[in-house]
């Protein structure tokens, strides 16, 4: 059996890189950064006001009392058109640009209104205050995200104050087929006797939706030589990725091992981990192709040890595996000490620290407890049990 990691530093070996591409930053998300983006000019563009308040001198209103003559309003969106001279206060809007001569603003709280044209300012106020410089966020040329990074919802919000375009990876397209003769579609509506709902492409289709692949949905593939031959073919010319499940352990219609290696090349595995130990990875064409285990749970584990960080690796991201942190076990585990095993456990707080406790049924077949799951219990190789605590 080879060891995880070494199988996945493999598959991300052989994984081409996607070219980039100039999109806009509403179409950012989830993409990865091509090279760094830099911004093009500087953040907040020019120096504005903080609060809704007065834009003054702050040598009039060092000591207050003090009484200013309003020369002008300035909303937010508009320019003011004169400069503040002694004794001045121009009406000012969050977000609208300082008048020249005024250097501090007095929040519209501090101050009393005698009339139209003259305020009365209440509080002492110091010089800058309330005042956004120009360049206070991002100075133009700098640099906002580096390359490689997948951008999230708060990356978009920064670049979008500084620019309209970036450079990411196209978006990997990955074909997906489920495979096996009892494989029926979920919205059958009588099962007949020995037939099973499908339930790994809707898996690996909302999985990599929210990924932000595109997906390619080839179906239901039945345990026939000429199905899966032209399946597959029509798969790579279809896609970066070809992902199919099952029809990759010993049984005597596993056929799947044998079409990829007749049409491409196959490196067929079993990787010490639990689930998803039989896994074929190879190629057709150079369009790698992951050939997963049938039963759903294998079929998670896999998207998520290798699919997933693959796909982040053709697309050029510094980081493609998940962050993992420390817990502790509630309860006894027993598990193959040759194995990397994957336990799928519930999390509670205990006095700041997780405990994690199993969420059901531990067989590779058993999906509602891989649903009410939060987290997989990573169970090194070398470890057998577990005690609780
Ligand atoms: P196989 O890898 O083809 O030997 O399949 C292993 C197990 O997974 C068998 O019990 C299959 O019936 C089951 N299985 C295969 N494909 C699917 C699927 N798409 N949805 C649910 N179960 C599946
Ligand atoms: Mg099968």
């Amino acid at each position: 059996m080879r060891p995880l990691t070494e199988a996945r530093l493999e598959v991300l070996g052989a994984m081409p890189q996607l070219p980039p591409e100039i999109v806009s930053v509403e179409e950012g998300l989830h993409r990865v950064t091509s090279e760094p983006v830099v911004s093009s000019h500087a953040v907040p563009p020019f120096d504005n006001s903080a609060m809704d308040g007065f834009a003054v001198r702050a040598a009039n209103v060092a000591t207050a009392p003090a009484e200013l003559e309003v020369i002008e309003d300035v909303p937010a969106g508009s320019v003011p058109s004169r400069p503040v001279g002694p004794g001045q206060a121009t009406r000012i809007m969050t977000g609208a640009p300082m008048p020249s001569g005024a250097d501090t603003v007095v929040k519209v709280e501090d101050t009393l209104s005698v009339d139209e044209n003259i305020v009365e300012v209440t509080v002492a106020t110091s010089p800058g205050t309330a005042l956004r410089p120009a360049g206070g966020d991002l100075a133009a040329g700098q640099v906002i995200v580096e390359a490689g990074v997948r951008l999230t919802a708060r990356h978009l919000a920064s670049i979008a104050t500084a620019r309209g375009t970036l450079a990411v990876a196209r978006r990997p397209v990955v074909a997906v087929m489920s495979t096996g003769d009892e494989v029926v579609p979920p919205a059958t509506a009588r099962l007949k006797p020995g037939t099973i709902r499908d339930a790994n492409r809707v898996l690996l289709r909302s999985l990599l939706t929210d990924f932000g692949a595109g997906v390619v949905d080839l179906g239901i593939v039945g345990d026939d030589l000429e199905d899966l031959r032209s399946a597959y073919a029509h798969a790579a010319a279809e896609a970066d990725v070809v992902v199919s499940t099952g029809g990759v352990s010993m049984g005597d219609y596993d056929f799947v091992k044998q079409v990829l290696g007749e049409q491409g090349s196959v490196q067929f595995w079993r990787v010490a981990m639990q689930p998803a130990k039989p896994f074929a990875f190879g190629e057709i064409d150079g369009v790698p192709l992951f050939g997963l285990p049938g039963n759903p749970v294998s079929t998670f584990v896999a998207y998520e040890q290798f699919l997933r960080p693959a796909l982040l690796t053709m697309m050029g991201a510094r980081y493609v595996l998940r962050p993992r942190i420390r817990g502790t076990m509630g309860e006894d585990l027993d598990t193959s000490p040759e194995k990397e095993v994957f336990v799928r456990v519930i999390l509670a707080e205990d006095d700041g620290r997780f405990v994690a406790l199993s969420s059901g049924g531990q067989s590779s077949n058993v999906l509602s407890a891989l649903a009410s799951a939060e987290a997989f219990a990573v169970v090194p190789v070398g470890v057998g049990s577990v005690a609780a605590g």
